[in-house]
């Protein structure tokens, strides 16, 4: 059974990596991102409580997020998952380590998609987005047909927090509580680093290497 954790900035790939790695091994991709979104089209009342967070860029409150994990780890694929956005803090990492030791289980591997600053603006400035998971990029991957999801034909959209005044929110939480998660992830002997700045596909083949 694989238990991977991507960590990186916002932009960096990691969603993007997650789906291809999940498709190879018949994983689950479990992101908190995608499943609050989900959640907000339902209109639930905890996903619109986190929504408020979302749209400005901010992490949603740690509880509302470990819940989440671990009820999706609960039903994940029995070849096991992969945690795309998850853990984000220290306190999310503990809780982590906790229930898999609670359960005499431990991570694999933590890969770190490390991508500088500019290139991750710019890719966030084009990115596409689609109910179903996939991701495009107007310059590096468009969909074949403008505004249309290759894989399940709905209409693709633009993140309410992919603007530039939230992105730049977004980068400064991850420096301020994610970027601590590469010192965890180092000293508990499970941090691989690669760089996120080049194409998905060289990108995946050197995330396949390692794993
Ligand atoms: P993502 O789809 O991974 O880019 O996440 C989008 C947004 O969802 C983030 O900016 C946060 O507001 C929220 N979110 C996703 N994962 C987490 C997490 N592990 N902890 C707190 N908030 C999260």
């Amino acid at each position: 059974m694989k238990r991977i954790v991507v960590l990186g900035p916002p932009g960096t790939g990691k969603g993007t990596q997650a789906v291809i790695l999940a498709k190879k091994f018949d994983l689950s991709q479990l992101a908190p991102g995608d499943i609050l979104r989900a959640a907000a089209a339902q209109k639930t009342s905890m996903a619109l409580k986190a929504k408020e967070y979302m749209d400005q860029g901010l992490l949603v409150p740690n509880q509302i997020i470990i819940d989440l994990i671990i009820e999706a780890i609960k039903g994940a694929k029995p070849g096991g998952y992969i945690l795309d956005g998850f853990p984000r803090t220290i306190q999310q990492a503990e809780a982590l380590t906790k229930f898999l030791a609670d359960n005499q289980q431990q991570l694999d591997r933590a890969i770190f998609l490390d991508t500088p600053d500019d290139v991750i603006v710019e890719r966030l400035a084009s990115r596409r987005s689609c109910k179903c998971g996939a991701i495009y990029n107007l310059k590096s991957k468009p969909p074949i047909t403008a505004d249309t999801c290759d894989h399940c034909g709905s209409t693709l959209f633009i993140r309410s927090d992919d603007k530039p005044e939230t992105i730049k929110v977004r980068q400064e939480q991850y420096r301020k509580d994610t970027k601590p998660l590469i010192a965890y992830y180092t000293d508990a002997g499970l941090l691989s680093q690669i760089s996120g700045d080049g194409s998905q596909e060289e990108i995946t083949s050197k995330i396949l290497q390692l794993l």
